[in-house]
């Protein structure tokens, strides 16, 4: 166990003095983990192999699954990566900073354990103010997964790092809760026609806007386990996001769902199990089990997506044996959040 330092810092405005104290330790090899605008984040100097190894370990994350690389300036693509495309410059110019990670050529410049020996990085200039100032600060790009033990909810609040990192990581900054909730979206550009490879906060529907040509890979949205013989985004073939509870995705329209959720429910409280339900609030008053709680309104994606994590931690922390889901919209940021969904209930989904 080593000592976890936590620091509050402002997120409009960082305090500079801080965010040198966790540069200093991203520089010197140390993993700090720190508020993205989609999930928090756990760094590391991508450019040194003994720190990324420390982000691997401390995570339990399964060594074939490659780590996104944060930067603060545009022009470090070019030494990050070799041969972008013209369409990945277009994306660059109208969605960054923002969520949004491109998968490029890498140079030779990247340790191969970053990219856990693939010929591809994966780039993304985050918008949020405190993940700008510490990059920029640590004058290196920093690597960083989402800032969980592998396989669990991703952090939206430091609560949640402290939960699964505390004793594991050098430095927490603490600026209060990711505003999108859901992590960014990763696009392929060393393909003919752009692949998202995980939806994200990013929909698909701008990136077609501006790109003309997009193609969603199958897995990313795929409504049962896919056996994956070397994935392109190795990240994609692991159990992920899954809450301690036993869990369950019913899907379909509206009434017949809401039917089905509080039959389930029954059956399951009849077995002596403690359930929990994710409503929405269009049909939370519809529902009686142990626990109910609503992502938020369905016609608000945004708030949705924002909610869905801390919501499954919750559950968790509130000793459910099962949680069941009503599947949403897969429009917009519904395409992630029913990503993540699935995925969280290792696809076990019913269909009405
Ligand atoms: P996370 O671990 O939550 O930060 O998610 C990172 C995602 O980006 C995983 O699904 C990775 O597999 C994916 N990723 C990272 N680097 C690459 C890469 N070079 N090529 C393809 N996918 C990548
Ligand atoms: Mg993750």
């Amino acid at each position: 166990m080593k000592r976890t330092i936590v620091m509050k810092v402002n997120t409009r405005e960082p305090e500079i003095d801080k965010i040198r104290v966790a540069a200093d330790l991203i520089r010197k090899g140390s993993i700090v983990a720190f508020p993205t605008e989609t999930v928090y984040g756990l760094g590391a100097d991508a450019l040194n192999p003994n720190a990324v190894i420390k982000v691997f370990k401390a995570k339990k994350r399964p060594p074939d699954n490659p780590i996104i690389v944060h930067i603060a300036n545009k022009e470090d693509v070019y030494t990050l990566a070799r041969n972008v495309p013209e369409t990945a410059e277009k994306l660059m110019a109208q969605f960054w900073p923002g969520p949004l990670t491109l998968v490029l050529k890498r140079s030779k410049l990247v340790p191969d354990i970053t990219v856990v020996g693939l010929d591809t990085i994966a780039i993304r200039m985050p918008s949020n103010k405190v993940a700008l100032a510490l990059i920029r600060e640590s004058m290196t790009p920093i690597s960083a997964p989402s800032a969980n033990l592998a396989g669990k909810p991703s952090p939206t609040t430091a609560e949640h790092v402290i939960n699964d990192l505390a004793g594991r990581i050098d430095a927490i900054l603490d600026a209060g809760p990711t505003k999108i909730g859901v992590e960014s979206t990763v696009i392929d550009m060393t393909v003919p026609i752009p692949q998202i490879l995980r939806p994200g906060g990013t929909p698909y529907e701008k990136l077609k806007s501006v790109l003309g040509e997009v193609e969603l890979h199958p897995i990313a949205v795929a409504d049962r386990r896919v056996r994956v013989i070397r994935a392109r985004s190795p990240g994609m073939k692991h159990r992920h996001y899954a809450p301690d509870a036993e869990m369950v995705v019913v899907e379909g329209k509206f009434n017949k769902v809401v039917r089905k959720v509080q039959e389930l429910a029954n059956l399951y409280m009849a077995e002596g199990k403690r359930v929990g339900i994710l409503a929405t609030d269009e049909s939370l008053s519809n529902y009686s089990s142990d626990i109910v709680k609503s992502l938020g309104t369905g016609k608000n994606l945004t708030i949705i997506a924002k909610n869905l994590f801390r919501l499954l931690r919750e559950f968790d922390k509130e000793k459910a044996d099962v949680i069941i889901a009503e599947g949403i919209s897969p429009e917009g940021l519904g395409l992630a959040v029913m990503n993540r969904l699935r995925r969280a209930a290792n696809f076990n989904i019913i269909r009405c």
